[in-house]
């Protein structure tokens, strides 16, 4: 991985993607800072997309050295306690779990993204050492006593920054709402996987006034008018979803006007890869008979939308970070760099 060195210095010219606003701009980066500068770029420099704060909404960076056979089901695959991941999980001892996440961080770094949503499997400890391993990491923490146990969720909440559930079909209800409540009084984040194999009951998940849900393959249109309603983002993972055979029906999300984000799912899936995956996501909506949009605007679309969601919570998005996404067969930025890296924002 080599995005932890500074670029060298260059100008470049684009479209700049700002909390969901998009306009012309140049970019001047010196020293690894750049400086923006709004406006008409000049002719004759190369082109690049540039995003604030990109944010990968959705990972489980700890599975990253596991190689997957295809075709495996969701529940083979990932169901607690025995799917294949939980099995390779417990049996990992720390150092070598250290390193997944270590390697994790650095790829969702060279891939550009500033921040990375992890929800976070293995109790306090998983926590702890994600917080050891990484700075760009907001945790989101998933406690492993099978009863509420309010000093385990506390402990969690001290080092994490939420909590970030399975879902409601792999937990008793009254479990999931004390957890959701302990969230809400520490004033974090709390969040949920949605009707990612069946549908499940959206009344009751968004009764738990989650800052976002995940997946919702399975949402009928109605469940989305209610994520709507409740200004509650849906996340969309696509490759995930692939793999597994599904396809979040991302047209009607957006038809009835939720919000949506996107993440890459688990490590051993596929790489933390957010511009391949908004990729991604404008081909499935093609497909569906979407209208084509603005990918790359959506990525820098969410950090400011969980912030919005979660406006008492304590934790920040690491940002500061501009990617760049080198305009296609540009190959004129310097080293002839031509995949997305990410440079700090000195000023604006
Ligand atoms: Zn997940």
């Amino acid at each position: 991985m080599t995005s932890a060195r500074a670029p060298e210095d260059f100008i470049a010219g684009g479209i700049l993607h700002d909390s969901g606003r998009s306009e012309p701009c140049t970019i001047y980066v010196k020293d690894g800072l750049a400086t923006i500068e709004t406006g008409e770029p000049e002719r004759g420099i190369p082109y690049a997309d540039f995003i604030v704060d990109m944010v990968n909404a959705h990972t489980h960076c700890a599975d990253y050295g596991l190689k997957v056979p295809p075709g495996l089901s969701l529940e083979k695959l990932v169901a607690p306690p025995e799917g294949l991941k939980h099995r390779y999980l417990s049996g990992l001892d720390q150092e070598s779990l250290k390193d997944n996440m270590v390697r994790f961080d650095r790829a969702s770094a060279s891939y550009g993204a500033a921040s990375f949503i992890d929800f976070r499997e293995g109790g306090l400890q998983g926590c702890r050492l994600l917080r050891e391993c990484s700075e760009d990491a907001i945790i989101l923490g998933r406690p492993i006593s099978k009863e509420f146990d309010p000093e385990e969720v506390a402990g969690i909440l001290e080092v994490a920054d939420g909590i970030g559930l399975p879902s409601i079909s792999d937990m008793d209800h009254g479990y999931i709402e004390a957890v959701a409540d302990a969230v809400r009084d520490s004033r974090k984040i709390f969040a949920i996987h949605a009707s990612e194999r069946i549908r499940e009951d959206i009344d009751f998940i968004l009764s738990l006034d989650p800052a976002f849900v995940v997946h919702m393959c399975e949402a009928t249109r109605d469940d989305m008018d209610k994520c709507a309603e409740a200004e509650v983002p849906v996340v969309v993972c696509p490759s995930s979803n692939r793999y597994f055979g599904k396809e979040t029906p991302i047209r009607d999300l957006l038809d009835s006007g939720v919000d949506i984000a996107i993440g890459t799912d688990n490590g051993m899936l596929c790489e933390p890869d957010l511009v391949t995956e908004s990729k991604l996501l404008a081909d499935i909506l093609a497909g569906q008979g979407g209208a084509p949009e603005d990918t790359l605007g959506r990525l820098s679309n969410f950090s400011s939308k969980l912030l919005y969601r979660t406006k008492r919570i304590k934790c920040k998005v690491n940002g500061g970070y501009l990617t760049v996404v080198p305009g296609e067969g540009d190959a004129t930025l310097p080293g002839g760099r031509n995949a997305p890296f990410r440079v700090r924002i000195e000023s604006r």
